[in-house]
């Protein structure tokens, strides 16, 4: 009789969860974008997320990062202060991120091109 081999164990992808220190939510490490302090007390976008240090993790979404930014999670999470070099620095990886999905503002008046004046043609008899 065949021995049967062991159950192979299925590789099973692990994917590490992180949570957005803005909105709370959990989601794929990948999905996050991480901030890290550098030991010299450093604070920018690490985007390889190997760079060491204590790190935080934020949503690759615009709102997020300017939550972060404005309630100062990022500092609350990495007990520091930006820098002004800093949080330029953050500024500048923000500006690369697109904005949020939002609902494109439309004119909801759909006035006709201003300037109508042929609202009366002229009666002739
Ligand atoms: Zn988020």
């Amino acid at each position: 009789m065949a021995k049967t081999p062991g159950k192979q164990p299925q590789k099973q992808k692990h994917l590490p969860l992180r949570t957005c220190i803005a909105c709370r939510e959990t989601k794929p490490k990948r999905e996050l974008l991480r901030v890290v302090r550098t030991p010299d007390g450093h604070v920018f976008v690490d985007a390889t997320g190997k760079k060491s240090g204590r790190g935080a993790y934020i949503s690759a979404r615009l709102s997020c990062w300017q939550k972060a930014l404005k309630e100062h999670r990022i500092e609350h999470e990495l007990e520091t202060t930006l820098s002004e070099e800093d949080r330029a620095g953050i500024l500048e990886f923000m500006s690369t991120l697109p904005a949020d999905e939002q609902p494109v503002a439309t004119n909801a008046s759909n006035k006709p091109v201003a300037g109508t004046a042929k609202a009366h043609p002229g009666k002739t008899s």
